[in-house]
């Protein structure tokens, strides 16, 4: 991906020297791969109960660092990428969507506050359509190179995965989402697929306009792809608990993350993104 490294967004909230005392951008975290695969899982709507649990369990590893510790080069370059793709991302949007709204994102160290109750860390990025805001530590990347997604083009995904969800909360399918989800909560594991294969369609979408101005080439397309079969559910699961059990999906299997993602790419057009078939919505 051809981009230069320059200031900060407008839009991006920098709350990293307000971390309180916690983990730090580098350090070991402590995580092995089981809690990375957690932190994948949850870094969206639903598996957030997950979490608590991992926590508990791990919370004697994590390694403190003081909160004011100066950002090395590394998480310069990488706040510094994630502004990139953030405005990139919302030019594109801006470009494809009338009266698109831009989204802003927090950065974060630990711990911070969030429209949606509190942020951590261990929750992975993610988006919350109460405050319309991205929240990251950037410490994910670390875990996401752990599960073999490293490599700009993969945190790119990443943010350009979480915008899409930013894009259903202003054309409204968030919202009737959740309203199927109220009136049935069985289907709620079903829905979440859906709403998350969207959000990597729309991804795709992002990426094929940067095709078109040449600044993302195959082998960034490769990485994203990669990037969207590590966070597979049946991949995580695997892992996770050796086995894989697909009516707990919430995201959808790496094939069809890695399809959705292509669809979007292919086609560039939002409306080859409808992942909720006939059911509802777009
Ligand atoms: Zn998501």
């Amino acid at each position: 991906m051809d981009w230069t490294p320059g200031g900060l967004s407008g839009d991006i909230e920098d709350r990293r020297s307000e971390g309180g005392g916690g983990i730090g951008f580098g350090g070991g975290r402590g995580l092995g791969i089981g809690g990375l695969l957690v932190l994948l899982v949850i870094s969206l709507i639903t598996g957030r109960n997950f979490i608590g649990a991992y926590l508990l369990g791990n919370s004697g590893a994590v390694q403190q660092q003081g909160p004011s510790a100066p950002p090395s080069a590394d998480e310069q370059r990488s706040a510094q990428l994630v502004s990139f793709v953030l405005d990139d991302t919302q030019k594109t949007w801006t470009s494809i969507l009338p009266g698109y709204r831009h989204a802003r994102l927090v950065l974060f160290r630990n711990a911070t506050y969030s429209g949606c109750g509190s942020a951590r860390a261990a929750t992975g990025p993610f988006y919350c359509p109460q405050d319309e805001k991205v929240y990251i530590d950037l410490g994910f990347w670390n875990d996401l190179k752990r599960f073999g997604a490293g490599g700009e083009f993969a945190q790119a995904y990443v943010i350009a995965h979480e915008i899409g969800h930013h894009v259903q909360k202003l054309v409204g399918t968030e919202a009737k989402v959740e309203q199927l989800r109220a009136y049935n909560p069985s289907a709620g594991n079903k829905l979440s697929v859906a709403l998350e294969l969207q959000a990597d369609c729309y991804a795709g979408v992002w990426a094929h306009s940067g095709e078109k101005r040449n600044i993302i080439h195959a082998d960034d397309v490769q990485q994203g792809l990669q990037a969207a079969a590590a966070v597979g559910d049946d991949h995580l699961q695997k892992m996770t608990q050796g086995y894989v059990a697909p009516e707990s999906f919430t995201h959808g299997t790496s094939q069809q993350r890695m399809d959705w993602f292509e669809r979007g790419l292919q086609s560039g057009d939002m409306r080859a993104c409808n992942t909720f078939g006939n059911a509802s919505s777009n």
